[in-house]
């Protein structure tokens, strides 16, 4: 049986990868950060007792900055596959917190590597690092000439966390080149789920629409209406990080659908799948949304409704306006097929959150108080 071992399990991607190598076969390990409330939602339906002689699923309490401790995991299940997904994920965040998130997402990935290196595994163990297209910062003039980023587009990173992932993807191909490790990057453009973080802003607009249409929320505030992204679903880009593990010879590859959407027409498309259609007016910070049709026997709607604004303080100190990739090479020579489009990423996510907030409504109607969560 493989060993497997995953930072950042308890995260939208790791949980979804632990559960296709336990599909595969795998004994997987996971590394969990102690947390005051449990932090485990993601993963508690692959939970198995630590006293089943067959368990194939094990938590270690550990964290990217404490090397003796990732090194002791390590050195314990001497895993034939680590994907390193652990990380501070979120951009706008990392602005509030930079030095965290070089420790964690920069330092965090040399950590790893050096344990590895430290513990004599180099030959055995195979190595995937969570880099992201936020490397090429959206800047314009380093598309290839079909106008997408793929894997020999410049970077030019816009944020703290940018800047700390181009670390890890450097760090990631310096070993790969000075230790002869299978070391590899997939630079994963936006990837989405119902399980996705509540405060990135596909799962922000699933959420409040699915509330809106329930009658739950008045309206939601976004930041940047115009900003592109590449959006794919996360269940399809995990089993591309194995593939990447299983590839030949170790190198670095873009993981996109090659199809860029405005957060605006994501809006559009999640209000569109409960029934409701929804038109923008103004400018900047004055546009707005509203109700113009609801055609969806669930959901009772006012026409006209305002459900929308924009609000400056999520806009960020630097932006990626745009961000296309192209996964040519990864289908060319993995034969990548990605199962899911926008349109079923967004039905998976509405349906999700729809099922959840009828709980809600469910709660109210029972007399229960409903708590408001920062977003
Ligand atoms: P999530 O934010 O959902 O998960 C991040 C995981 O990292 C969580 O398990 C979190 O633990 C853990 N973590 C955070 N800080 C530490 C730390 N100091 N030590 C150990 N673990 C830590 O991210 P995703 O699953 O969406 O992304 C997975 C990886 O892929 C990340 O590295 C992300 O940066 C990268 N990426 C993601 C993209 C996307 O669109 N989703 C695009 C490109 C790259 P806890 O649950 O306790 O918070
Ligand atoms: P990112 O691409 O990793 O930064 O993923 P996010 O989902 O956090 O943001 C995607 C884009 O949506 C960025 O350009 C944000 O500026 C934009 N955006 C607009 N409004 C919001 C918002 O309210 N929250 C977040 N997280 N992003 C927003």
């Amino acid at each position: 049986m493989k060993v497997a071992l995953i930072t950042g399990i308890t995260g939208q991607d790791g949980s979804y990868l632990a559960e296709l190598l336990l599909e595969k076969g795998y004994i997987v390990h996971g590394i969990k950060r102690r947390s005051s409330l449990f932090n485990t939602n993601r993963i508690d339906h692959l939970y198995q007792d630590p006293h089943d002689p067959d368990q194939r699923l094990k938590l270690h309490y550990g964290d990217l900055t404490d090397a003796m401790n990732l090194t002791r995991i390590i050195q314990e299940c001497q895993p034939d596959e680590i994907y390193n997904l652990g990380a501070m994920s979120h951009v706008a965040v990392s602005f509030d917190t930079p030095e965290y998130v070089g420790n964690v997402d920069g330092l965090g990935t040399l950590r790893i590597l050096e344990a590895v290196r430290i513990l004599g595994l180099e030959k055995k163990t195979r190595i995937y690092q969570a880099s992201t297209s936020e490397l090429y910062g959206g800047m314009p003039e380093n598309k290839n000439e079909r106008g997408f980023y793929d894997e020999l587009s410049p970077f030019y990173p816009r944020s703290p966390y940018g800047v700390a992932k181009i670390y890890g993807f450097w760090i990631t191909k310096n070993y790969r080149e000075a230790y002869d490790m299978f070391a590899c990057n997939g630079i994963l453009f936006n990837h989405e789920s119902p399980r996705r973080g509540e405060t990135f802003v596909t799962r922000k607009i699933t959420r409040a629409v699915a509330k809106i249409a329930l009658g739950l929320q008045e309206k939601v505030f976004l930041g940047n209406l115009e900003a592109k992204r590449d959006w794919g679903h996360a269940k399809d880009y995990v089993r591309m990080m194995w593939m990447i593990l299983q590839a030949d010879t170790p190198e670095d590859w873009v993981i996109a659908t090659g199809v860029t959407t405005t957060v605006r027409d994501f809006v559009r498309l999640a209000f569109k799948e409960v029934g409701i259609e929804v038109e923008f007016k103004g400018e900047g910070v004055e546009e707005k949304a509203y109700v113009t049709a609801c055609n969806h026997k669930d959901f009772q709607i006012e026409i006209g409704k305002e459900v929308l604004s924009v609000d400056p303080s999520y806009f960020r100190p630097t932006e990626v306006d745009l961000l296309i990739g192209d996964p040519s090479k990864a289908k060319n020579k993995l034969g990548w097929v990605p199962e899911h489009d926008l349109a079923s990423l967004v039905k998976d996510m509405m349906q999700g959150d729809v099922a959840i907030m009828k709980k809600d409504v469910v709660l109210l109607k029972a007399g229960h108080e409903i708590l408001k969560q920062a977003e």
